[in-house]
Protein backbone atom coordinates (compact mmCIF):
# COMPACT_ATOMS: atom_id res chain seq x y z
CA UNK A 1 0.00 0.00 0.00
CA UNK A 2 1.27 3.21 -1.42
CA UNK A 3 1.81 5.66 2.07
CA UNK A 4 -0.90 8.08 0.64
CA UNK A 5 -3.38 5.12 0.85
CA UNK A 6 -3.80 6.05 4.35
CA UNK A 7 -3.12 9.61 4.03
CA UNK A 8 -5.69 11.34 1.66
CA UNK A 9 -7.35 14.27 3.42
CA UNK A 10 -11.25 12.75 3.92
CA UNK A 11 -10.61 9.06 3.70
CA UNK A 12 -12.14 7.07 6.72
CA UNK A 13 -9.83 7.87 9.08
CA UNK A 14 -10.93 6.87 12.71
CA UNK A 15 -10.90 9.98 15.24
CA UNK A 16 -7.59 9.52 16.98
CA UNK A 17 -7.61 13.44 18.45
CA UNK A 18 -3.95 12.95 19.39
CA UNK A 19 -2.54 12.36 16.20
CA UNK A 20 -0.82 15.03 14.58
CA UNK A 21 -2.99 16.78 12.19
CA UNK A 22 -0.03 17.64 10.06
CA UNK A 23 3.08 16.07 10.39
CA UNK A 24 6.42 17.47 9.17
CA UNK A 25 6.61 16.12 5.63
CA UNK A 26 3.33 18.31 5.31
CA UNK A 27 0.61 15.70 4.83
CA UNK A 28 -2.78 15.50 7.00
CA UNK A 29 -3.13 12.22 8.41
CA UNK A 30 -4.00 9.72 11.47
CA UNK A 31 -1.07 8.01 12.22
CA UNK A 32 -1.55 3.93 13.24
CA UNK A 33 1.77 2.97 13.80
CA UNK A 34 2.43 3.31 17.58
CA UNK A 35 5.71 4.32 17.47
CA UNK A 36 4.97 7.02 15.41
CA UNK A 37 1.93 8.01 16.78
CA UNK A 38 3.68 8.04 20.60
CA UNK A 39 6.75 9.83 19.46
CA UNK A 40 5.31 12.30 16.69
CA UNK A 41 7.43 13.46 13.99
CA UNK A 42 10.11 10.80 12.61
CA UNK A 43 10.72 11.42 8.98
CA UNK A 44 9.31 9.45 6.24
CA UNK A 45 11.89 7.28 4.96
CA UNK A 46 11.22 6.41 0.88
CA UNK A 47 14.36 4.47 -0.11
CA UNK A 48 18.15 4.31 1.14
CA UNK A 49 21.72 3.61 -0.47
CA UNK A 50 24.74 2.95 0.94
CA UNK A 51 25.25 5.21 3.88
CA UNK A 52 22.55 7.41 3.01
CA UNK A 53 18.67 7.49 3.41
CA UNK A 54 16.28 9.84 1.60
CA UNK A 55 12.74 11.45 3.11
CA UNK A 56 9.61 11.33 1.97
CA UNK A 57 10.32 15.47 2.30
CA UNK A 58 13.24 15.32 -0.44
CA UNK A 59 15.47 15.37 2.53
CA UNK A 60 19.00 13.16 2.35
CA UNK A 61 20.38 11.59 5.24
CA UNK A 62 23.82 10.40 6.72
CA UNK A 63 22.77 7.35 8.60
CA UNK A 64 26.09 7.83 10.99
CA UNK A 65 24.19 4.93 13.23
CA UNK A 66 22.92 2.25 10.68
CA UNK A 67 19.83 2.61 12.68
CA UNK A 68 21.12 0.88 16.06
CA UNK A 69 23.97 -0.78 14.82
CA UNK A 70 22.82 -3.06 12.51
CA UNK A 71 23.32 -1.47 8.28
CA UNK A 72 26.80 -2.72 8.65
CA UNK A 73 27.07 -2.50 4.84
CA UNK A 74 24.89 0.48 4.45
CA UNK A 75 21.57 0.48 2.06
CA UNK A 76 20.57 -0.93 -0.77
CA UNK A 77 23.53 -3.11 -1.09
CA UNK A 78 22.35 -5.06 -4.97
CA UNK A 79 24.36 -8.68 -4.14
CA UNK A 80 22.25 -8.94 -0.73
CA UNK A 81 19.51 -7.73 -2.42
CA UNK A 82 19.85 -10.07 -5.29
CA UNK A 83 20.36 -13.37 -2.56
CA UNK A 84 17.47 -12.68 -0.82
CA UNK A 85 15.31 -12.26 -4.08
CA UNK A 86 16.85 -15.96 -5.17
CA UNK A 87 15.63 -17.35 -2.04
CA UNK A 88 12.15 -15.88 -2.49
CA UNK A 89 11.91 -17.11 -6.15
CA UNK A 90 12.85 -21.00 -4.90
CA UNK A 91 8.86 -20.57 -3.14
CA UNK A 92 10.80 -21.28 0.02
CA UNK A 93 11.64 -18.38 2.03
CA UNK A 94 10.08 -19.82 5.24
CA UNK A 95 10.72 -23.15 6.22
CA UNK A 96 9.75 -25.00 9.44
CA UNK A 97 13.01 -25.41 11.01
CA UNK A 98 12.43 -27.96 13.17
CA UNK A 99 11.24 -30.39 10.12
CA UNK A 100 13.22 -29.61 7.58
CA UNK A 101 16.90 -29.29 6.38
CA UNK A 102 17.52 -26.09 4.41
CA UNK A 103 20.87 -26.59 2.45
CA UNK A 104 21.44 -22.15 2.54
CA UNK A 105 20.70 -22.53 6.12
CA UNK A 106 23.21 -25.26 6.34
CA UNK A 107 25.94 -22.97 4.82
CA UNK A 108 25.15 -19.94 7.10
CA UNK A 109 26.04 -21.88 9.89
CA UNK A 110 29.47 -23.25 8.41
CA UNK A 111 30.33 -19.62 8.06
CA UNK A 112 29.74 -18.39 11.41
CA UNK A 113 31.31 -21.53 12.98
CA UNK A 114 34.67 -20.97 10.54
CA UNK A 115 34.44 -17.20 11.66
CA UNK A 116 35.14 -18.43 15.31
CA UNK A 117 38.57 -19.59 15.35
CA UNK A 118 37.38 -23.12 16.13
CA UNK A 119 36.04 -22.12 19.41
CA UNK A 120 32.18 -22.91 18.70
CA UNK A 121 30.79 -25.94 17.72
CA UNK A 122 26.79 -25.33 16.99
CA UNK A 123 24.77 -22.29 15.63
CA UNK A 124 21.47 -21.84 16.85
CA UNK A 125 19.52 -19.78 15.00
CA UNK A 126 16.74 -16.88 16.32
CA UNK A 127 14.65 -13.75 14.94
CA UNK A 128 15.73 -11.60 17.36
CA UNK A 129 18.72 -10.18 20.08
CA UNK A 130 16.27 -10.51 22.46
CA UNK A 131 15.16 -14.40 21.38
CA UNK A 132 18.97 -15.43 20.97
CA UNK A 133 19.40 -13.95 25.05
CA UNK A 134 16.76 -15.80 25.81
CA UNK A 135 17.52 -18.87 24.07
CA UNK A 136 21.06 -18.96 25.20
CA UNK A 137 20.05 -18.85 29.32
CA UNK A 138 17.66 -21.17 28.64
CA UNK A 139 20.82 -23.73 26.97
CA UNK A 140 22.63 -22.25 29.94
CA UNK A 141 20.53 -23.95 32.62
CA UNK A 142 19.45 -27.30 30.74
CA UNK A 143 23.67 -27.52 30.95
CA UNK A 144 23.15 -28.57 33.82
CA UNK A 145 19.57 -29.61 34.48
CA UNK A 146 20.99 -32.76 31.84
CA UNK A 147 23.69 -33.56 34.88
CA UNK A 148 21.07 -32.91 37.66
CA UNK A 149 17.54 -32.69 37.40
CA UNK A 150 17.77 -31.50 41.26
CA UNK A 151 20.41 -28.83 39.73
CA UNK A 152 20.91 -26.02 42.23
CA UNK A 153 22.10 -23.63 39.70
CA UNK A 154 19.01 -21.00 39.42
CA UNK A 155 20.81 -17.61 39.56
CA UNK A 156 22.30 -15.42 36.60
CA UNK A 157 24.52 -13.01 37.11
CA UNK A 158 24.78 -10.20 34.65
CA UNK A 159 26.16 -6.36 35.33
CA UNK A 160 24.41 -2.86 35.83
CA UNK A 161 23.99 -0.50 32.94
CA UNK A 162 23.47 -3.34 30.15
CA UNK A 163 20.51 -3.82 27.76
CA UNK A 164 19.94 -7.39 26.51
CA UNK A 165 16.75 -7.24 24.56
CA UNK A 166 12.67 -6.19 25.73
CA UNK A 167 11.16 -9.04 26.16
CA UNK A 168 10.65 -10.24 29.70
CA UNK A 169 13.41 -12.87 29.94
CA UNK A 170 15.87 -10.32 28.02
CA UNK A 171 15.02 -7.22 30.47
CA UNK A 172 15.12 -9.25 33.52
CA UNK A 173 18.99 -10.07 32.42
CA UNK A 174 19.12 -6.33 31.40
CA UNK A 175 21.09 -3.79 34.12
CA UNK A 176 19.03 -0.68 32.29
CA UNK A 177 16.97 0.76 35.04
CA UNK A 178 14.82 2.91 32.88
CA UNK A 179 13.59 0.35 30.45
CA UNK A 180 13.28 -1.95 33.45
CA UNK A 181 11.09 0.36 35.75
CA UNK A 182 7.72 -0.56 34.63
CA UNK A 183 8.06 -3.58 34.68
CA UNK A 184 9.90 -4.64 37.29
CA UNK A 185 7.11 -6.88 39.09
CA UNK A 186 7.56 -9.52 36.15
CA UNK A 187 10.84 -9.69 34.79
CA UNK A 188 13.35 -12.44 35.41
CA UNK A 189 13.82 -13.19 38.14
CA UNK A 190 17.13 -14.89 39.52
CA UNK A 191 19.12 -12.35 38.04
CA UNK A 192 22.02 -10.62 40.09
CA UNK A 193 23.64 -7.82 39.02
CA UNK A 194 27.14 -6.66 39.47
CA UNK A 195 29.01 -3.31 38.28
CA UNK A 196 29.83 -2.75 35.20
CA UNK A 197 32.94 -2.78 33.36
CA UNK A 198 33.28 0.56 33.21
CA UNK A 199 37.54 2.69 33.39
CA UNK A 200 35.47 6.38 32.85
CA UNK A 201 33.32 5.95 35.63
CA UNK A 202 35.21 3.57 38.07
CA UNK A 203 39.04 4.00 37.36
CA UNK A 204 40.85 4.99 40.51
CA UNK A 205 43.63 7.41 40.69
CA UNK A 206 46.80 5.41 39.23
CA UNK A 207 44.75 2.35 38.77
CA UNK A 208 46.74 0.21 35.93
CA UNK A 209 44.53 -1.82 33.81
CA UNK A 210 45.71 -5.39 35.76
CA UNK A 211 44.96 -3.84 38.83
CA UNK A 212 41.62 -2.34 37.64
CA UNK A 213 40.56 -5.83 36.09
CA UNK A 214 41.77 -7.70 39.24
CA UNK A 215 39.09 -5.39 41.05
CA UNK A 216 36.17 -6.38 38.86
CA UNK A 217 36.77 -10.03 39.08
CA UNK A 218 36.70 -9.88 42.71
CA UNK A 219 33.42 -8.14 42.39
CA UNK A 220 32.35 -11.29 40.40
CA UNK A 221 34.24 -13.63 42.75
CA UNK A 222 32.26 -11.71 45.71
CA UNK A 223 28.52 -12.23 44.08
CA UNK A 224 29.69 -16.31 43.69
CA UNK A 225 30.20 -16.40 46.86
CA UNK A 226 26.94 -14.22 48.17
CA UNK A 227 24.68 -16.53 46.22
CA UNK A 228 26.85 -19.74 46.99
CA UNK A 229 28.89 -20.83 44.17
CA UNK A 230 27.07 -23.95 43.47
CA UNK A 231 23.85 -21.77 42.74
CA UNK A 232 25.41 -19.47 39.84
CA UNK A 233 24.64 -20.92 36.21
CA UNK A 234 26.33 -18.26 33.93
CA UNK A 235 27.67 -14.47 33.82
CA UNK A 236 26.11 -12.77 31.32
CA UNK A 237 28.22 -9.37 29.56
CA UNK A 238 28.42 -7.95 26.63
CA UNK A 239 31.82 -7.52 25.90
CA UNK A 240 31.66 -3.53 24.48
CA UNK A 241 28.32 -2.22 26.42
CA UNK A 242 26.31 -0.74 23.22
CA UNK A 243 22.87 1.04 24.12
CA UNK A 244 23.16 1.43 27.86
CA UNK A 245 26.28 2.99 28.26
CA UNK A 246 27.35 4.25 25.08
CA UNK A 247 30.40 1.71 23.29
CA UNK A 248 32.04 1.22 26.53
CA UNK A 249 34.94 -1.64 26.10
CA UNK A 250 36.14 -4.48 27.97
CA UNK A 251 39.22 -2.83 29.69
CA UNK A 252 42.28 -5.66 28.11
CA UNK A 253 42.15 -8.94 30.12
CA UNK A 254 38.98 -8.15 31.59
CA UNK A 255 37.18 -10.92 29.84
CA UNK A 256 39.95 -13.27 31.08
CA UNK A 257 39.42 -12.87 34.58
CA UNK A 258 36.36 -12.90 34.51
CA UNK A 259 36.02 -16.66 32.24
CA UNK A 260 38.53 -17.24 35.09
CA UNK A 261 36.36 -16.66 37.97
CA UNK A 262 33.15 -18.21 36.07
CA UNK A 263 35.01 -21.64 35.60
CA UNK A 264 36.41 -21.79 38.69
CA UNK A 265 33.32 -22.50 39.98
CA UNK A 266 31.63 -24.09 37.23
CA UNK A 267 29.78 -21.79 35.88
CA UNK A 268 29.14 -20.80 32.28
CA UNK A 269 30.48 -17.10 30.36
CA UNK A 270 27.55 -15.78 28.11
CA UNK A 271 28.46 -13.16 26.02
CA UNK A 272 26.04 -10.63 23.69
CA UNK A 273 27.70 -9.43 20.82
CA UNK A 274 24.36 -8.65 19.72
CA UNK A 275 25.44 -5.30 19.03
CA UNK A 276 28.98 -5.10 19.09
CA UNK A 277 29.32 -8.38 17.62
CA UNK A 278 29.83 -9.43 13.86
CA UNK A 279 32.81 -6.78 12.86
CA UNK A 280 31.26 -3.51 14.61
CA UNK A 281 34.85 -3.70 16.95
CA UNK A 282 37.07 -4.27 13.82
CA UNK A 283 37.33 -8.45 14.64
CA UNK A 284 34.64 -10.42 13.31
CA UNK A 285 33.71 -11.40 17.44
CA UNK A 286 34.52 -8.63 19.87
CA UNK A 287 35.84 -11.41 22.21
CA UNK A 288 38.51 -11.97 19.44
CA UNK A 289 39.97 -8.86 20.47
CA UNK A 290 41.44 -10.70 24.00
CA UNK A 291 41.18 -14.21 22.34
CA UNK A 292 38.95 -15.46 25.09
CA UNK A 293 36.13 -17.32 24.01
CA UNK A 294 32.92 -17.93 25.77
CA UNK A 295 30.81 -20.51 26.51
CA UNK A 296 28.07 -19.25 24.50
CA UNK A 297 27.62 -16.02 22.39
CA UNK A 298 24.90 -14.19 20.88
CA UNK A 299 25.03 -12.18 17.73
CA UNK A 300 22.43 -10.30 15.65
CA UNK A 301 22.24 -6.65 13.90
CA UNK A 302 25.15 -6.88 12.03
CA UNK A 303 24.61 -10.57 11.33
CA UNK A 304 22.16 -10.11 8.91
CA UNK A 305 22.50 -6.43 8.57
CA UNK A 306 18.95 -5.49 8.35
CA UNK A 307 18.23 -7.07 5.05
CA UNK A 308 16.09 -9.98 7.29
CA UNK A 309 15.60 -9.93 10.94
CA UNK A 310 17.65 -12.70 12.16
CA UNK A 311 20.19 -13.29 15.20
CA UNK A 312 21.66 -16.22 16.67
CA UNK A 313 23.61 -18.34 19.44
CA UNK A 314 26.89 -19.55 19.20
CA UNK A 315 27.12 -22.97 20.74
CA UNK A 316 30.97 -24.26 22.49
CA UNK A 317 31.24 -27.64 22.20
CA UNK A 318 31.34 -28.32 25.62
CA UNK A 319 27.85 -27.32 26.08
CA UNK A 320 26.88 -29.33 22.66
CA UNK A 321 27.99 -32.23 24.00
CA UNK A 322 26.54 -32.23 27.34
CA UNK A 323 23.08 -31.84 25.23
CA UNK A 324 24.16 -34.60 22.80
CA UNK A 325 24.92 -37.05 25.42
CA UNK A 326 21.88 -35.54 27.67
CA UNK A 327 18.06 -36.08 26.54
CA UNK A 328 19.34 -34.80 22.50
CA UNK A 329 17.44 -31.69 22.43
CA UNK A 330 16.54 -28.29 23.29
CA UNK A 331 13.38 -28.03 23.99
CA UNK A 332 12.76 -24.65 22.61
CA UNK A 333 11.53 -23.04 19.03
CA UNK A 334 9.81 -20.02 17.66
CA UNK A 335 7.85 -19.99 14.50
CA UNK A 336 9.91 -17.06 12.45
CA UNK A 337 13.88 -18.72 13.09
CA UNK A 338 16.12 -20.75 10.52
CA UNK A 339 14.36 -19.91 7.78
CA UNK A 340 15.70 -19.87 4.28
CA UNK A 341 15.23 -16.27 3.46
CA UNK A 342 16.98 -14.83 6.52
CA UNK A 343 19.99 -17.26 6.22
CA UNK A 344 20.28 -15.91 2.49
CA UNK A 345 20.89 -12.31 3.78
CA UNK A 346 22.84 -13.30 6.30
CA UNK A 347 25.19 -15.56 3.85
CA UNK A 348 25.32 -13.34 1.64
CA UNK A 349 26.31 -10.27 4.37
CA UNK A 350 28.94 -12.26 5.67
CA UNK A 351 30.24 -13.44 2.81
CA UNK A 352 30.75 -9.77 1.34
CA UNK A 353 32.51 -8.95 4.92
CA UNK A 354 34.91 -11.99 4.29
CA UNK A 355 35.71 -11.33 0.54
CA UNK A 356 35.66 -7.16 0.64
CA UNK A 357 37.94 -7.78 3.83
CA UNK A 358 35.97 -4.85 5.30
CA UNK A 359 36.74 -5.73 8.98
CA UNK A 360 40.48 -3.90 8.07
CA UNK A 361 38.15 -0.98 6.69
CA UNK A 362 36.55 -0.83 10.18
CA UNK A 363 40.11 -0.96 11.95
CA UNK A 364 41.45 1.60 9.68
CA UNK A 365 38.39 3.94 9.97
CA UNK A 366 37.54 3.35 13.35
CA UNK A 367 40.83 4.55 14.29
CA UNK A 368 41.06 7.46 11.82
CA UNK A 369 37.56 8.18 13.63
CA UNK A 370 38.60 8.08 17.00
CA UNK A 371 41.53 10.66 16.30
CA UNK A 372 39.03 12.89 14.59
CA UNK A 373 36.16 13.11 17.83
CA UNK A 374 39.26 13.05 19.82
CA UNK A 375 40.58 16.11 18.21
CA UNK A 376 37.46 18.01 17.89
CA UNK A 377 36.12 17.11 21.08
CA UNK A 378 38.24 16.13 23.63
CA UNK A 379 39.00 19.56 24.99
CA UNK A 380 34.83 20.10 25.18
CA UNK A 381 34.00 21.12 29.02
CA UNK A 382 30.95 18.98 28.41
CA UNK A 383 32.62 16.04 26.55
CA UNK A 384 33.72 13.82 29.40
CA UNK A 385 34.64 11.01 27.81
CA UNK A 386 35.06 9.61 24.07
CA UNK A 387 35.34 5.69 23.90
CA UNK A 388 34.62 3.05 21.72
CA UNK A 389 36.20 0.22 19.58
CA UNK A 390 35.97 -0.07 15.56
CA UNK A 391 33.45 1.41 14.18
CA UNK A 392 31.49 1.80 17.63
CA UNK A 393 32.26 5.48 19.38
CA UNK A 394 30.39 6.96 22.53
CA UNK A 395 30.35 10.58 23.59
CA UNK A 396 29.57 10.80 27.28
CA UNK A 397 28.34 14.10 27.98
CA UNK A 398 28.78 15.78 31.43
CA UNK A 399 27.83 19.09 33.23
CA UNK A 400 30.86 19.20 35.23
CA UNK A 401 34.42 17.22 33.84
CA UNK A 402 36.46 17.42 36.83
CA UNK A 403 33.73 15.92 39.43
CA UNK A 404 31.89 13.82 35.91
CA UNK A 405 28.55 14.83 37.28
CA UNK A 406 25.91 13.98 34.74
CA UNK A 407 23.02 16.46 33.48
CA UNK A 408 19.67 16.25 34.67
CA UNK A 409 18.01 13.35 32.77
CA UNK A 410 14.91 16.02 32.55
CA UNK A 411 17.13 17.92 30.37
CA UNK A 412 17.14 15.42 27.39
CA UNK A 413 20.65 16.28 26.59
CA UNK A 414 21.12 13.13 24.25
CA UNK A 415 18.07 13.85 22.43
CA UNK A 416 18.76 17.40 22.40
CA UNK A 417 22.16 16.31 20.37
CA UNK A 418 20.28 13.75 18.51
CA UNK A 419 17.49 15.58 17.26
CA UNK A 420 19.37 18.23 15.92
CA UNK A 421 21.94 15.98 14.33
CA UNK A 422 18.64 15.11 12.60
CA UNK A 423 17.20 18.01 11.98
CA UNK A 424 17.01 19.91 8.16
CA UNK A 425 20.56 21.91 9.40
CA UNK A 426 22.28 18.75 9.44
CA UNK A 427 20.17 16.09 8.46
CA UNK A 428 22.76 13.14 10.03
CA UNK A 429 22.15 10.22 12.34
CA UNK A 430 23.59 10.04 16.30
CA UNK A 431 22.19 7.74 18.08
CA UNK A 432 21.14 8.68 22.00
CA UNK A 433 20.94 7.31 25.08
CA UNK A 434 22.00 7.37 28.69
CA UNK A 435 20.72 9.66 31.54
CA UNK A 436 18.81 6.86 33.79
CA UNK A 437 19.92 3.87 33.08
CA UNK A 438 22.35 3.07 36.14
CA UNK A 439 21.72 6.24 38.20
CA UNK A 440 25.31 7.05 37.52
CA UNK A 441 25.95 7.48 33.82
CA UNK A 442 25.72 10.63 31.62
CA UNK A 443 23.74 11.38 29.09
CA UNK A 444 25.40 9.93 25.37
CA UNK A 445 25.44 9.09 21.75
CA UNK A 446 26.43 6.67 19.65
CA UNK A 447 28.18 6.51 16.58
CA UNK A 448 27.99 3.07 14.22
CA UNK A 449 28.78 4.21 11.00
CA UNK A 450 28.61 1.17 8.17
CA UNK A 451 31.69 -0.80 7.10
CA UNK A 452 31.84 0.72 4.23
CA UNK A 453 32.83 4.53 5.04
CA UNK A 454 35.44 6.69 3.43
CA UNK A 455 37.87 8.91 4.82
CA UNK A 456 36.01 11.53 3.55
CA UNK A 457 32.76 10.09 5.27
CA UNK A 458 34.74 9.27 8.71
CA UNK A 459 35.89 13.61 8.31
CA UNK A 460 32.40 14.69 7.73
CA UNK A 461 30.98 12.68 10.54
CA UNK A 462 33.33 14.13 13.03
CA UNK A 463 32.79 17.31 11.63
CA UNK A 464 28.60 17.76 12.10
CA UNK A 465 29.07 16.16 15.28
CA UNK A 466 31.19 18.17 16.88
CA UNK A 467 28.96 21.17 15.17
CA UNK A 468 26.13 19.96 16.81
CA UNK A 469 27.85 19.14 20.09
CA UNK A 470 28.73 22.52 19.63
CA UNK A 471 25.77 24.18 19.40
CA UNK A 472 23.48 22.08 21.72
CA UNK A 473 25.52 23.45 24.27
CA UNK A 474 25.41 27.07 23.78
CA UNK A 475 21.62 26.79 23.65
CA UNK A 476 22.05 25.11 27.15
CA UNK A 477 24.06 27.65 28.56
N1 LIG B 1 21.58 -7.44 23.27
C1 LIG B 1 22.12 -6.25 22.97
C2 LIG B 1 23.52 -5.96 23.42
C3 LIG B 1 21.40 -5.30 22.26
O1 LIG B 1 21.95 -4.11 21.98
C4 LIG B 1 20.08 -5.62 21.84
C5 LIG B 1 19.27 -4.64 21.08
O2 LIG B 1 19.57 -3.49 20.99
C6 LIG B 1 19.55 -6.87 22.18
C7 LIG B 1 20.33 -7.77 22.89
C8 LIG B 1 18.16 -7.23 21.76
O3 LIG B 1 18.10 -7.43 20.40
P1 LIG B 1 16.71 -7.27 19.61
O4 LIG B 1 16.34 -5.84 19.66
O5 LIG B 1 17.02 -7.78 18.23
O6 LIG B 1 15.72 -8.14 20.31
Amino acid sequence: MSPSAVTEPGSRDPPDSKSPAITKDGQKRTIYHLDRHLHKDFPVVVSGKGNHLFTKDGRTIFDTTSGAAVSCLGHGNERVINAVHKQMTTGIPYLASSYWGSEIVDDLCKELINGTDGKMAKVYLTGSGSEAMEASAKLARQYFYENDKQTPRVNFIAREGSYHGNTIGALGISGHVARRAPYLPFLMPNVHHIPACNAYRQRKEGETDESFVARKALELEEKFLELGPETVIAFIAEPVVGAALGCVPYVPGYLRVMRDVCHKYGALLILDEVMCGMGRTGTLHAWQGEGVAPDLQTIGKGLGGGYQPIAAVLISEKVVNRLSDGSGQFVHGQTYQGMPVQAAAALEVQTILREENLMQNVATQGAYLEKRLKSLLADHPHVGDIRGKGLFWGLEFVRDKKTKEPFDPKLGVAQRVSDLALSPLYNMTLYPGGGTVDGVSGDHVILAPSYIVTKDDIDYIAKVTSDVVHQVFQEIG
